[in-house]
């Protein structure tokens, strides 16, 4: 009878029940991400933010919700969230507006949506996730993009709603500057990334964020570029990534953490500080990424001083940390 169970999910291309789901979250790293730079409430508040949006990932995996949903609901929460450079709060355009990226994609099928240069869509992780289900094509960008989200019923704000008071004062300070700028370096601020794989060991991941603050030109990091800086595979790794987009581009790393893991022999942790450590460098590619292997084993590896990150494994406690601590 067993066989013939599993003869069935086989033939339906469906994995078996495969254990304990894990969750892991980032939002953002960086060098200025050191304990001397906050105070405690700023500490605390980082570490409340990250808390809330592992609780309602635990709380949806729980009730048996697919790792794809529950990347997407987790990343709405930390969008919402004006801690973060993604949605509310998110960093501003040379021009003084918000531009988001997102992407997502589901390991278990391979597909995947993404969305860049969004100026009215409340959550653009509900617009790449509506790309991978109701679109053939996989990347769709500015006033398309808006325009493809509303007709798919999302929710829509004006452009002013992403604007908070904290980042209208940066932009105004460095008004004249010409390059876009590091965000974390500079502001502290966060992309957000989720990685999940659930109960049937599907694997999802996903970005959002603002990008670089002053950024100018249609200027698109590698958040919403499948390969560069979300990638996922039932068969490998799902991993998201955060940094300075132009080098996570040029080497697709995302995909890349996937192959060296694939085809190295290597372990998911190995591979991904390969990437962070030899082929990108401090100065040279600053950043990080988090990500979950097939086992269920998490990955976490960073080049900069720290990484906003929080993780649980089902039925243990939910672990997150800010600066350079060593935790595993
Ligand atoms: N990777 C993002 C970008 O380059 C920024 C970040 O992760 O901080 O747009």
């Amino acid at each position: 009878m067993l066989r013939l169970i599993f003869a069935l999910l086989f033939s339906l291309n469906l994995p078996a029940q495969s254990g304990n789901y894990q969750i892991i979250i980032h939002g953002g790293a960086g060098n200025g991400l050191k304990a001397e730079n906050y105070s405690e409430a700023q500490i605390a508040a980082f570490h409340h933010s990250l808390r809330r949006a592992i609780s309602i990932g635990d709380s949806a995996l729980q009730k048996g919700t697919a790792a794809i949903e529950v990347v997407s609901l987790v990343i709405q929460q930390l969008e919402n969230d004006s801690l973060f450079n993604a949605g509310k709060g998110a960093v501003l355009t040379y021009e003084g507006l918000a531009s988001l990226d997102a992407s997502i994609m589901d390991g278990n099928s391979g597909n995947a949506g993404a969305v860049a240069g969004l100026s009215c869509i409340k959550n653009p992780i509900t617009a790449a996730l509506a790309v991978l289900n109701n679109s053939p094509h996989v990347l769709l960008s500015g006033a398309g993009a808006d325009s493809f989200s509303l007709q798919n019923g999302l929710t829509q704000v004006d452009p002013s709603y992403f604007i908070t008071q904290r980042m209208k004062g940066i932009h105004e300070s460095i008004k004249g500057h010409q390059g876009a700028l590091d965000s974390i370096r500079d502001y502290k601020m966060g992309t957000v990334g989720c990685v999940v794989r659930d109960r049937l060991g599907n694997i999802a991941a996903g970005t959002s964020t603002g990008g670089m603050m002053n950024k100018r030109y249609g200027r698109i990091g590698d958040s919403p570029i499948i390969g560069a800086g979300t990638f996922a595979s039932n068969a490998t790794v799902g991993i998201s990534c955060t940094g300075h987009g132009e080098y996570f581009i040029r080497h697709a790393v995302a995909y890349q953490i996937s192959a060296r893991y694939e085809f190295q022999g290597l372990s998911s942790q190995e591979a991904a500080d390969t990437l962070l450590h030899e082929v990108l460098k401090p100065g040279a590619g600053d950043g990080g990424v988090i990500g979950i292997d097939k086992e269920g084993n998490f990955i976490i590896s960073f080049n900069t001083a720290g990484m906003l990150r929080a993780f649980q494994q089902e039925g243990e406690a939910v672990q997150s940390y800010i600066f350079g601590e060593l935790e595993k």
